[in-house]
């Protein structure tokens, strides 16, 4: 299992190196690898495609941590883009975020987030522990980036769907909470 584990993550680092190079003046002292389970890693692996296709002539692009907190995929990066390309990573990121909370980390089955002894994590029914942490009316809810003009980001509630894997706005958030 470890070694399974071990190899998609390091195939996924020796196809875009530049991706999971130590950075400068990074405190960290290797490269970054995925800190997160093997049923992720489609999850992951589409991220660095929709970045790589995001990247023009000349940018960069480099995660400075990518795993597994609170139950979803977290992902910190830094890069020279322009704001457009920006945009496009930030909605790649959230697109990720959003998935691996419908993707059990274990195995890649459809899941959800689960509590169990306060710890969060997604799992499908069969690796499940504890009980769901979010409400129906909760559940696939995200605060998403939405690139306005091709510049101005603003945060907005968002619905993720996973068999488009895409968002639909939300315009009123603070009800759907009141419902849950
Ligand atoms: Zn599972």
């Amino acid at each position: 299992m470890a070694s399974v584990v071990r190899d998609w993550r390091l195939q996924l680092r020796e196809a875009l190196p530049e991706f999971f190079a130590t950075g400068r003046g990074s405190r960290r002292s290797g490269p970054v690898l995925p800190d997160c389970g093997e049923g992720w890693c489609c999850v992951v692996d589409r991220l660095c495609v929709r970045i790589a296709a995001a990247l023009e002539e000349g940018e960069s692009f480099r995660f400075e941590s990518i795993g597994q907190r609170d139950g979803a995929l977290r992902v910190r990066w830094a890069g020279r883009l322009s704001a457009a390309s920006e945009a496009a990573v930030r909605s790649a990121v959230d697109l990720a975020e959003a998935r691996s909370m419908c993707v059990c980390e274990l195995c890649g089955a459809r899941g959800q987030l689960y509590r169990a002894d306060g710890v969060l994590a997604t799992r499908c029914p069969a690796h499940a522990e504890g009980t769901p942490a979010r409400s129906p009316a909760m559940t696939n809810v995200h605060l998403i980036h939405v690139t306005v003009k091709g510049r101005l980001r603003v945060i907005v509630g968002a619905r993720y769907h996973f068999d488009s894997d895409s968002f639909v706005e939300i315009d009123d958030v603070a009800s759907l909470r009141a419902e849950a």
